[in-house]
């Protein structure tokens, strides 16, 4: 088995995160777990941006209709649709308006497991639920209740790549090829060669 060192991940710091001035502490997040920061850069996402980003997987709209209902139905309460899909098409119009209600900042991560690490490091989609420890579970507390309340997208910060297939046709919407920098960090010795040789003197 091996494990590429050049796995990337697409992370978005969604117009909230810009709002409630977390772009530094986002960055430490998942700075100081070892990963590498090789693109970055704020911009005001286009609609058609938004949509395409969100159809990419052709399973996503089925999926977050699914877990938003499991999420009504774990608390004992009818969810307001439960067509998996019906509810897919109204989240991507609601994250349409959420991407482009002000600026975003588009990052590539790469490292061991980044796509995984990341989302571990971010939480779950509702940051009432998620634990504490995960930037969402720490810095936000909207759920689905209150989103669906007031007919919009849940408020979580970051968007972050779910699978390493997802993950490249991401990159490839929000980066061209000659924006993501190719270089070396000093702490990959320590964190990937197999002998830790010329610490000491
Ligand atoms: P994640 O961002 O955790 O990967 P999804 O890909 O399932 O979550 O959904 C994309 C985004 O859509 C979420 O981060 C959230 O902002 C929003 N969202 C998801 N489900 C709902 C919902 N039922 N109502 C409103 N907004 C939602
Ligand atoms: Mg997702």
């Amino acid at each position: 088995m091996t494990y590429p060192k050049t796995e990337r991940t697409l992370v978005i710091i969604k117009p909230d995160g810009i709002q409630r001035t977390l772009i530094g502490e986002i960055i430490k997040r998942y700075e100081r777990v070892g990963i590498k920061l090789v693109a970055i850069k704020m911009l005001l996402p286009t609609e058609e941006k938004v949509e395409k980003h969100y159809l990419l997987d052709p399973s996503w709209k089925k999926n977050v209709g699914e877990k938003s209902i499991a999420s009504y139905e774990k608390k004992g309460i009818t969810p307001p649709s439960t067509d998996p899909i019906a509810v897919g098409n109204m989240v991507v119009e609601k994250l349409k308006k959420y991407f482009t209600c002000g600026p975003v900042i588009a990052m590539v991560w790469e490292g061991a497991h980044v796509v995984e690490v990341v989302r571990k490091i971010t939480g779950g989609t509702e940051p009432r639920s998620t634990d504490v420890g995960t930037i969402r579970g720490d810095f936000v507390l909207d759920s689905y209740i209150m989103a669906d309340t007031d007919d919009r997208a849940i408020r979580n910060l970051i968007h972050a790549s779910g699978t390493v297939d997802e993950s490249a046709a991401e990159i490839a919407l929000w980066f061209t090829p000659n924006e993501i920098i190719e270089y070396s960090l000093i702490q990959e010795q320590i964190l990937y060669d197999v002998n830790i040789d010329g610490v000491l003197e």
